[in-house]
């Protein structure tokens, strides 16, 4: 999954601007685009341009890098400043609550809402999602979509932005090296190899949502208030600056860290290490671990064979929160059209020799 600033070519063609659908309260996704079945993309591929940086491509380098390096400080600094003492639960509640809060906003706000519409919800709950997701500093909703859409449309071929196994000049290479190269660039030195060219090409319905458009320019300030609120939150739960301070340490930060590296992991691990029951194009995997973590992205081959499918962890083993909570929404009235492969398709695409537990 995508992660913090790629300026995205914003020549999405808004002029087009066809009629909003009655249901989702999206325009419809351009004809040429095919993402809501597991067939790769077929639009003209958009491309990384690295040796050819720009001023632009170097401030966004800059954005990103220092979207990295200032949250690992604020660890440093903040365990330096509670070594010794003892656990403060209000500080580690605040932590919890906003790691939790703005992963959702990702997991099922910019995932499974914007770039792949598995389900529908009202406009309100659209904005709070994309508010959340904004907080978790992984790039503006239209920058994340198109970069997750290209992934989808090349996994894990010389176009896909994020592969550990190739690059646009080849593969990583056999060995050791070659290795923690793969691992390295899927992880976050993708961040850094400039702007992806062209990419409004894959947000055209996204760009002609009102919700989204308003999300996207509003992003610096949800950006702003991620950090502001678990600020205000511990300076009025502990009656001091201090407490203040370490609110925006752990549940700002920190907590940015901490969703960075959980949300890259899927892109790194979730192409290296675990099962694939299901025949895909590249190399998803199934990783128990990452799917608690990323509260069920993880499930990944699932996700690569049924992309449009709200539920990413199909068997009930496999834990996925993002759903429970959209299941949860259904249940009150608040989701609808949720989106879930037939058991044929999932027998269809099964590979022979993968075991099918019950579900
Ligand atoms: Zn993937
Ligand atoms: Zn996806």
């Amino acid at each position: 999954m995508p992660i913090a600033a790629h300026t995205v070519d914003s020549t999405a063609n808004t002029t087009h601007n066809p009629p909003l659908d009655d249901q989702l309260g999206f325009a419809p996704i351009p004809a040429d685009i095919t993402i809501m079945s597991d067939a790769k993309l077929t639009v003209p591929d958009a491309t990384f341009a690295p040796e050819t940086l720009s001023p632009a491509d170097r401030r966004v380098r800059a954005l990103n890098l220092g979207a990295v390096i200032v949250p690992f400080l604020a660890l440093i600094l903040a365990i330096v400043l509670s070594w010794g003492s003892a656990i403060n639960w209000t500080q580690l509640i605040i932590y919890a609550v906003m790691v939790e809060l703005t992963a959702i906003g990702v997991t099922i706000g910019f995932h499974r809402l914007f770039t792949h519409r598995a389900f529908a919800t009202t406009s309100t709950i659209r904005y709070i999602f994309g508010a959340l997701g904004s907080m978790a500093v992984q790039g503006t909703v239209y920058e994340w979509c198109a970069t997750h859409r290209k992934h989808h449309q090349h996994s894990d071929d010389h176009h896909d932005p994020h592969s550990p196994h190739a690059h646009s000049d080849g593969v990583w290479g056999e060995g050791l090296i070659g290795f923690f190269k793969g691992f390295y660039h899927s992880h976050m030195g993708w961040l850094f190899a400039g702007r992806m060219k062209g990419s409004g090409k894959y947000i055209k319905d996204i760009a002609a949502d009102p919700v989204c458009a308003a999300i996207n320019r509003q992003f610096r300030f949800w950006v702003i208030a991620g950090l502001l609120l678990p600020a205000i939150a511990g300076g009025l739960i502990e009656q001091s600056w201090h407490g203040a301070w370490m609110g925006l340490l752990w549940g700002g930060f920190v907590r940015i860290l901490t969703v960075h590296h959980v949300t890259w992991s899927v892109n790194s691990v979730c192409h290296l290490w675990g099962t694939s029951p299901f025949r895909t194009h590249d190399e998803s995997r199934n990783n128990p671990v990452i799917g608690v973590l990323t509260l069920g992205e993880g499930w990944h081959n699932n996700h690569h064979a049924f992309p449009n499918s709200a539920r990413h962890g199909l068997h009930w083993w496999q834990i996925d929160i993002s759903y429970i909570v959209i299941r949860s929404l259904e249940l009150v009235g608040l989701a609808w059209n949720i989106k879930l492969p037939d058991k044929e398709r999932i027998a269809a695409k099964r590979r022979r020799n993968a075991h099918t537990p019950s579900t």
